[in-house]
């Protein structure tokens, strides 16, 4: 055990592992916790978790993190969670046109919520366009050969606001944040020991130095910028998002519909009553932006080199609403945006302490795209790591794993549940206008 209760612990990073980290370690009575966000507000425009909604599904073809999820889901019905959390059900299917990839893979989800006891009962199976529609009967597209089953266990949480619940939450228990200026990590900071180099603490971009006992990196996408030591171990990847905004009455309409998703085409969620906004993710392989001199992808700097979306997204955006939703189908795309995370090739996280460095910095990264719904609980895997009486990662899923391990590999096509390979960004930004 490496830090006392009262030693200075730094997060960095105030997106939603670091704000889960926070809270967890408030409650288990760390008094001296800050956390440094590079962006002047939170919920942080540079999360992947700010955003309107994520699905918070348990079924998993790995039951470890089904497991995982049914006690997130009993943590999202306490006070603090619930009133961003909404069990609308969860609608997956495939379409009549699904490769078989995307069959295999709904059907590894559905053996899995069948074999579990706590969520088969609220598991039914949908064969066609009228049992989709016994279920919501907005969707009133033709639904071509869609077929799948439906499980009322599952809904989806407003990340945003979740985000910010903690945040207001953390701050009243004297966690201590430093945003924007103050609060970017321009490097972690290193001394020298006997036994090689521990982690000082960390210099924020305006040259201040902040001393820790403990830096916990939970910088998302933007890990690799800062922990160069991961190598390829973490992939910054993206994925499209995209919204269409509806009038007072078609919001209205669309209330209580459950998330619904193609896995070959993408999903929705229910509209957001405040903003009228349906979002919409297509589903496929995402977007990387590798650095040629290194191989590791790293998510672009600004946030106007990720406002925007492909044209094959925006395509397969329209089919799915084409498919459900005829009358939006046209209708303009609005808020369009690559959205980073930090992905690994076999899409476990890595909660662990950096090799070498006398447990003086730890990382919590590789969220794969799937780490939101784990929000009320990524916390306490950190308290349990802190207080671990061999320092060591008991999980060797979430260990350290050595970089460049597997270099090389397709990391679009590893994980049976991701559709497609991955593409450069450079091969998809729009061309810049001339300013000749
Ligand atoms: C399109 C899309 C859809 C998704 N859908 C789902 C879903 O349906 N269900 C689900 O469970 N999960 C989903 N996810 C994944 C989920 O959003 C992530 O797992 C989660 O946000 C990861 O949390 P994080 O804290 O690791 O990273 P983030 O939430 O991205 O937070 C990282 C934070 O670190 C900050 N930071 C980075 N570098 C620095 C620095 N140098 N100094 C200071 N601060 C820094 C950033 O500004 C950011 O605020 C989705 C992700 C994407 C992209």
């Amino acid at each position: 055990m490496g830090v006392s209760k009262s030693d200075a612990i730094i997060i960095v990073g105030g997106g939603a592992f670091g704000l889960s980290t926070a809270l967890h370690l408030s409650r288990k009575g760390y008094t001296n916790v800050a956390v440094f966000e590079r962006d002047d507000h939170i919920p942080p425009r540079y999360s992947a978790a700010n955003d309107l909604n994520k699905i918070v599904r348990a079924e998993y073809e790995d039951p470890f993190y089904t497991e995982l999820t049914i006690q997130a889901i009993a943590e999202w019905k306490t006070p603090l969670f619930a009133p961003h959390f909404h069990q609308a059900g969860f609608l997956h299917c495939v379409s009549g046109d699904a490769p078989q990839k995307a069959i295999d893979t709904l059907n590894r989800f559905r053996a899995s919520a069948e074999r579990d006891a706590q969520i088969k009962p609220h598991v039914s199976s949908l064969d066609g366009e009228a049992d989709i529609r016994q279920i919501a009967w907005q969707l009133d597209g033709p639904l071509p050969g869609w077929n799948g089953y439906f499980n009322r266990f599952d809904g989806y949480a407003h990340s945003a606001n979740a985000l910010a619940a903690v945040y207001r939450a953390t701050q009243g228990a004297g966690v201590r944040f430093f945003l924007g200026e103050q609060g970017a990590v321009d490097e972690i900071v290193y001394v020298s020991t006997v036994n090689g180099r521990n982690c000082a603490g960390i210099r924020t971009k305006n040259g201040q130095f902040h001393s820790a006992a403990l830096v916990i990196v939970a910088a998302g996408a933007g890990a690799g910028r800062l922990v160069p030591q991961l190598g390829q171990q973490v992939v910054a990847k993206s994925w499209s998002v995209a919204h269409v905004h509806l009038t007072d009455n078609e919001t209205s309409r669309l209330r209580g519909i459950p998330v619904t998703y193609a896995r070959d085409l993408g999903f929705f969620f229910e509209p957001d009553p405040k903003t009228n906004l349906l979002k919409l993710c297509p589903m496929g392989g995402g977007y990387i932006n590798t650095d040629p001199k290194t191989g590791v992808s790293h998510s672009p700097g600004t946030l106007s080199d990720s406002a925007f979306i492909p044209e094959e997204d925006e395509t397969q955006i329209r089919k799915l609403l084409a498919h459900t939703l005829p009358s939006l189908a046209d209708r303009p795309l609005v808020k369009r945006s690559l959205c980073w995370f930090a992905d690994t090739n076999d899409s476990d996280f890595i909660i662990d302490y950096v090799p070498d460095m006398g447990s003086s910095l730890m990382l919590l990264s590789g969220d794969s795209g799937h780490g939101f719904k784990m929000f009320p609980i990524v916390g306490s895997w950190v308290t349990d790591l802190l207080e671990a009486s061999d320092d060591k990662q008991s999980l060797v899923r979430w260990r350290w794993k050595q970089p460049n391990a597997k270099a090389g590999q397709d990391w679009g096509g590893d994980v049976s549940w991701r559709l497609g390979a991955s593409k450069e960004l450079s091969s998809i930004m729009p061309r810049k206008a001339s300013k000749l």
